[in-house]
This record gives structure tokens, C-alpha cells and sequence, in this order.
């Protein structure tokens, strides 16, 4: 339950002045809140990205040409303009350094007067441009007497805007909502906040919405780096709660001799890499100890992750567990049975794949298998773990590709089987600030080396125009035995408009390379997937066109080239997985970026970037540099609430510090208890994290 303390912040925003309906709209676009009603709080997290500064008061003759000024004048005279010239309004004023000219257009002369009487005395404010030597102020932002002058905010906050929205409007709003929060006990550490001398969290929003300094809404001053502070806290402390929680449900320690590791070995065509037996003998260690595991494995593409997974599956099994695959999509989850499937033979280790288009028959098997413990491995989608699937006895359930396996879905695993060890592999080689943003909770085993004999993918960009000289280029490839994909990309977001995109590349193909060419998209049922992928695989078409569909884990060992048409439409991210594609054997591969001129300056960076270099953390890092954090790892699609006030960029190392807190925190007050816990819960509210409350004995 919520505390009550916190209502008015979740109060709707319709209650703040000027918020009817139609501003609430734009308001949760503005906010970021799109499933939801606007509450009061969203608006108190809008923070100011500039200030305009009216402290400066030269006088009139004074008045630097194009500054912001406030003056104190006399007003003389109006002088409308004669009718039907097209002239502006203009109102006379003087101080004792000159005078000034108030020009209006489209001036309603009878609000004008009222505002700027005659023989009174007025404060404006805006910007004064001197025209012909003389000077004058447009529109003054701010027109107002003596008494309104001393409420006037001199420092005045700059909100980022959206079209239909009027500042002064959003302003207002923020102001009463700022009126409304109501004061909060403090729930950081006393002795931190007197170190970083920040101050308390009313406060610090008070500051940010009415600055008194420009540095007051820096992203670097105390105010700003408490919000953001807080928000990591929330974030790392809804984490550790997941993770003590999971520890908590004991978890069974399984140890096996390796018997079944031992066969999977042999049956390999490679030896392992250093990374790869360092990871498997950490995982090792997690499942024999009687904690569950929460284990994160960081691996760049064709790392080799799978065999990983693999083998902490088989050590469970050998246990006497089962355990279960989950991969994004359909197509990887047929791809990862086919690749562990003739190893688990090999093994006598049964494994069985169930998406969610088996028929009734063969979903009643799987399920009886899993039920009797027949079968030892289920191989997945995600959505498998949302199904009403029950398991003889689930002992690891590993989840692969996965950014978008939130802090929901690791709770959703809780109920499968008893203390099930987690083990997530992400491909996407994320910044360590990002690591401990989403993967808080978790240890992380790294593959830094990929495996022997690599070599770095040849990356050159094209433009589209050349279209021609590219198809060429591929005959000659394809002369030469290679095998190519042909990715096209997303248009406007729409899947339908995307298929078409692809059987037209796919028909244009085809009339240069005949039946050699098949094609893959997301609108095929699994079963054409599948036989389109099997033929690329098997060598019966050399040319594969796909939509984005192959973004993730597609292993086809002996492709060597890639084309990505309208490589431009790509992120970075995005870039890098698709042309991990290729690179996976001994043979020189190529990635052709395709590009439709002229170039963006992000777009030009971005390809550039994928010339120079095959380093997955340097692409990461680079991405992160230009398109900030919610987009690397899909969560903006995903729901998973990203950060408001706290920029990786800038706040990024404060994430170390809420992490090491967020773990004292709860090994001194396990159930947020104590005064600072209770505090605590509020901060989880505030920051929409409160979903970790109900781990809690006493939530
Ligand atoms: P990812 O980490 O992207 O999931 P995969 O597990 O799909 O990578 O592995 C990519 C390819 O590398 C596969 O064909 C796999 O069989 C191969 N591979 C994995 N480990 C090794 C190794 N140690 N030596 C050589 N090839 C390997
Ligand atoms: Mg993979």
C-alpha cells in the first residue's frame, strides 16, 4: 500500500491549474508517461534545461544590443498605428539614462493600456535591440507594477517544451505542484549528504524549479546530483531487493561430476576458449552453492555463448534438474535447439522446443515430458515463462539476448521451480554503468577473447547508388563459394511496410541470382522461417534477404558477407549485432553499409565508427555517447522505466555508489523497517520502483 503521504503526488495532473484534458495529453508525451494519466509528480521531474536571467537592470542607454534586461521606466505615451498601416503598436517609456520604444504587433490596445497606464511606473523585461540608435524591446516577456515586480523570479526556468504547450502554462503547473509536495523524511545517509553537501530532497526541487543562480539547475550542482542520486538509489535498491529476495528462497546447491560436460566436450569440433572455461567454472560454483545464482554472461557477438549456456544446462541435469532455454524470438529459439540439439545426443540429454505454435498434441507431450522430467531441456521463447508450464524439477533457467528481461520477468521465473538458478546472456556489449543500471542484482561473468583464428570483419560504407557495382561485387563472391546476407531495414516502424521492402530487394535479387536467393521476415509463419534459414544454412541458397529478424544470435558459421541496405536508418548498437553475423569462421568476411545520401551528422559518425573499429565496447560506448542509454537497450520499447532526471552521462558514476548503499541498506534493515527503511519505501514510490516492495515479509 502506499503511503498516503505520497497522494498528492500521485494526484492527477488535470487537479494543477491550466491542466484540461488536452494539455494532459501533451504533457505525457512531454513526461515520458505514455500508459498512464499525468500525475502532479511527473511534472516535478520535468526539469529546466536553461534559465534566462533577468537580474541585470543597466537602465535604458545602458542596455547592451541583444541582452536580456529588466528596466524600471516611466511610460510616456501610446501611439497606435493609424489604420490599416500595417505599423506596430508602440508604447514610450523612459528612466533617468534615456528612453525606449515597446513595440507590439497585433496589439489589443485596450490590454495594453491597462497594463501599461500612462504617468505609472512599470518594470519590463525581455530583450533590448537597438534599432537606428535607438533603443527598443518586442514583446517584453514580463510587464509588471511594483508589487508583482517583488514575486517576480529574476532566474527564470527554461523547460524542454513540446508543440501546443505553453510555457507559461507549464510553468504554472510546476509551480503549484511544487506547492503540493509535501515535506519528505530523508532517506539518504546523513553523513553522505553533509559530505556532498546536497540538500534534501524538498529542497533540491525547490532549487531546480526556482533557481536563484544559473548553476542552481547545472546538471553537476548539489541539487541536481541529489535527484539523481535518489533515482539511482531507487533503481539499484529495487534491484538488490530482487536479488536478496531470489538468495533468500534457498536455493538447491547441484553439483556433478561433469560426466555430461565431459561428453559435450568431446563432441565439440573446438576447444574452449580461456573465457569461455572461466565463465562455465563461475557458474560451476554458483550452482553447487546452496544460493541461488543470478548470473549475467557478457559476451560480444559470436563469443560463444551458447556452449557456455550448455554446459551449465547439462551440470544441472547431470544433478538430477531440468532446466529451460528462452530466447526472444521463435527463429532463435529452432536455432538454438538445432545448435545444442545433436550435442545433447551426444550427451543423452533429451531436449524439446516449445513455441507457442506446437499443436495441442505436441504442446500435451512436451508438457507431460516436463512434467514427468522426461525431458531435461525445454527450449523456448520468452513467453514460455509467462505460460502455465510446470516442471518435474526446474534447476537453471538461462535467458538469452536479453535487455528487454526485466525486474518483472526475473520475479516471474520465482514461481517455476525451487530456487531456480538464473543465468541471463547478453550479446550487446554494455557500458559498465549500464551493467549496474539493469544487471545491479547480478554477478557478471565476462568473454572478453572471442574464439581462435577470427579474423576483424572488413567494413566499408557504400552508397545506394552503387547498387549496381555492389550486385556485381556479389556474383563474384558467390562465384567464389560465399554465402551473403542481405538485411533491409525498418521503414517508418512498420512491420508491413518493412516485408514489403524486403520481397522487393528479394524479387530485384532474384532476377540477378535466380533461386539462390531466399528470403526471411517477420510475417512468415516459424515453419517458413525455419526452411528458409535451414536452406541458407545447408548451402541450397547462397544469398539470404531478411528483414531485422536475423538481428540477434542467427549463427550461420560460413557467411562472409553482409549487406546492410540503408544503414543510415540503423543505430549503432544495432550495427554492430547485425554484422556479427559474419566473422564466425576462419575466412575474411565483409560488411557492406549501404547508405542512402545525404548523411545526417549521427549517421555519418555512426558509420564511421563501424569502419574503424570491431570492438563491441568502444561501439557501446560510442552509442551511448550519441543516443543516450534508453535506446541501447530497447527499454524505451520494453517499458522498462528508464531515468528521468539522472543522465548516465553525466550521473553515471554515482551509479557505483547507490549500488555498495542499496546492499548496506538492506543487510542492516533487510524488510525496510527501520525510520530510514520506511523512508526508503517512499523513495521507491516516488520513482515508480515500488514493485520490489511486495518481496518484502512486511510489504
Ligand atoms: P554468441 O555468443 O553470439 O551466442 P554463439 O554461441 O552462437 O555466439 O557462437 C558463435 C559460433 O562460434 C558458433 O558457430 C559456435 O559453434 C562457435 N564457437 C563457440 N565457441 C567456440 C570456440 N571456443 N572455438 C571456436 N568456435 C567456437
Ligand atoms: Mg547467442
Amino acid at each position: 500500500m502506499r503511503p498516503p503521504l505520497l497522494d498528492p503526488l500521485f494526484a492527477a495532473a488535470t487537479d494543477l491549474p491550466g491542466i484540461g484534458p488536452k494539455v494532459e495529453k501533451l504533457l505525457r508525451g512531454l513526461l515520458g508517461v505514455s500508459e498512464r494519466d499525468t500525475r502532479i509528480g511527473d511534472l516535478l521531474f520535468h526539469l529546466p534545461h536553461s534559465v534566462i536571467d533577468r537580474r541585470r537592470q543597466p537602465g535604458i542607454a545602458h542596455s547592451p544590443e541583444g541582452a536580456i534586461v529588466t528596466l524600471k521606466v516611466r511610460i510616456d505615451r501610446h501611439q497606435a498605428a493609424p489604420a490599416a498601416s500595417r505599423a506596430p503598436y508602440k508604447v514610450f517609456a523612459h528612466d533617468e539614462t534615456g528612453e525606449i520604444q515597446l513595440v507590439f504587433f497585433h496589439a489589443r490596445r485596450d490590454w495594453l493600456e491597462k497594463t501599461l497606464p500612462e504617468g505609472e511606473t512599470r518594470y519590463v523585461s525581455g530583450k533590448v535591440e537597438w534599432f537606428n540608435g535607438r533603443p527598443q524591446m518586442v514583446h517584453p516577456d514580463h510587464m509588471v507594477d511594483e508589487t508583482s515586480f517583488a514575486e517576480m523570479p529574476l532566474i527564470e526556468p527554461v523547460y524542454p517544451m513540446t508543440a501546443g504547450l505553453s510555457p507559461k502554462t507549464l510553468q504554472k503547473a510546476i509551480t503549484a505542484a511544487l506547492d503540493l509536495l509535501p515535506p519528505m523524511p530523508e532517506w539518504l545517509d546523513e553523513a553522505h549528504l553533509a559530505r556532498d553537501h546536497w540538500p534534501d530532497f524538498n529542497t533540491a526541487l525547490e532549487t531546480v524549479h526556482r533557481p536563484e543562480d544559473p548553476a542552481d539547475i547545472d546538471p553537476k550542482s548539489p541539487a541536481v546530483m541529489r535527484l539523481a542520486y535518489d533515482e539511482y538509489l531507487a533503481s539499484q535498491l529495487a534491484l538488490a531487493m530482487v536479488r536478496s529476495h531470489m538468495r533468500k528462497t534457498a536455493g538447491v546447491g547441484r553439483t556433478s561430476a561433469g560426466l555430461l560436460k565431459e561428453k559435450i566436450l568431446a563432441a565439440l569440433p573446438f576447444h574452449l576458449t580461456p573465457g569461455q572455461a572461466q565463465a562455465i567454472s563461475e557458474i560451476e560454483g554458483d550452482l553447487a552453492a546452496s544460493t541461488r545464482m543470478l548470473r549475467l554472461v557478457q559476451g560480444d557477438v559470436g563469443a560463444g555463448k551458447t556452449v557456455v549456456a550448455l554446459i551449465a544446462m547439462a551440470d544441472v541435469v547431470e544433478a538430477g534438474g531440468q532446466a529451460a532455454m528462452m530466447a526472444p524470438t521463435e527463429l532463435l529459439a529452432h536455432q538454438h535447439l538445432r545448435a545444442i540439439g545433436p550435442l545433447c545426443e551426444a550427451a543423452g540429454i533429451k531436449a524439446a522446443l516449445l513455441t507457442g505454435k506446437a499443436k495441442p498434441a505436441e504442446r500435451r507431450a512436451i508438457l507431460a515430458g516436463l512434467e514427468s522430467g522426461e525431458i531435461d531441456i525445454l527450449v523456448g521463447t520468452h513467453a514460455l515463462f509467462q505460460a502455465t508450464i510446470a516442471f518435474k524439477d526446474l534447476g537453471l533457467a538461462v535467458v538469452d539476448e536479453q535487455h528487454r528481461f526485466g525486474v518483472h520477468q526475473r520475479l516471474a521465473l520465482q514461481g517455476k521451480g525451487r530456487g531456480v538458478d538464473v543465468l541471463v546472456m547478453t550479446a550487446t556489449p554494455i557500458p559498465r554503468t549500464l551493467v549496474l543500471t539493469y544487471f545491479g542484482d547480478m554477478e557478471v561473468s565476462q568473454l572478453p577473447d572471442k574464439p581462435a583464428g577470427r579474423k576483424p570483419i572488413e567494413t566499408r560504407s557504400v552508397s545506394l547508388d552503387r547498387l549496381f557495382d555492389v550486385v556485381d561485387g556479389l556474383k563474384r563472391a558467390l562465384a567464389d563459394g560465399q554465402k551473403v546476407y542481405w538485411v533491409c531495414p525498418l521503414v517508418e516502424e512498420s512491420e508491413v511496410l518493412d516485408v514489403t521492402a524486403a520481397e522487393e530487394r528479394y524479387g530485384t535479387l532474384q532476377q540477378v541470382f535466380g533461386d539462390q536467393v531466399s528470403l526471411v521476415h517477420g510475417r512468415m509463419s516459424a515453419a517458413e522461417k525455419d526452411a528458409a534459414m535451414q536452406d541458407f544454412k545447408d548451402g541450397r541458397t547462397r544469398i539470404l534477404v531478411a528483414t531485422t529478424v536475423i538481428e540477434v544470435g542467427v549463427d550461420v558459421s560460413d557467411a562472409t558477407i553482409i549487406v546492410i541496405e540503408h544503414a543510415e536508418r540503423f543505430g549503432l548498437a544495432q550495427l554492430h549485432q547485425l554484422r556479427g553475423r559474419v566473422g564466425r569462421g576462419d575466412k575474411q568476411s565483409t560488411c557492406l553499409l549501404l547508405y542512402k545520401g545525404p548523411l545526417g551528422e549521427t549517421a555519418k559518425a555512426r558509420l564511421a565508427i563501424m569502419r574503424e573499429t570491431n570492438d563491441g565496447f568502444v561501439i557501446a560506448e560510442e552509442d551511448l555517447r550519441l543516443r543516450g542509454e534508453g535506446e541501447i537497450l530497447g527499454t524505451r520499447q520494453s517499458g522498462m522505466p528508464g531515468f528521468r532526471i539522472a543522465q548516465i552521462e553525466t550521473h553515471g558514476e554515482l551509479m557505483e555508489t547507490a549500488r555498495a548503499d542499496a546492499r548496506l541498506i538492506l543487510a542492516n534493515d533487510p524488510d525496510l523497517e527501520g525510520p530510514r527503511g520506511q523512508a526508503l519505501r517512499l523513495l521507491l514510490y516516488i520513482f515508480g520502483r515500488d514493485e520490489a516492495i511486495r518481496l518484502l515479509r512486511a510489504g
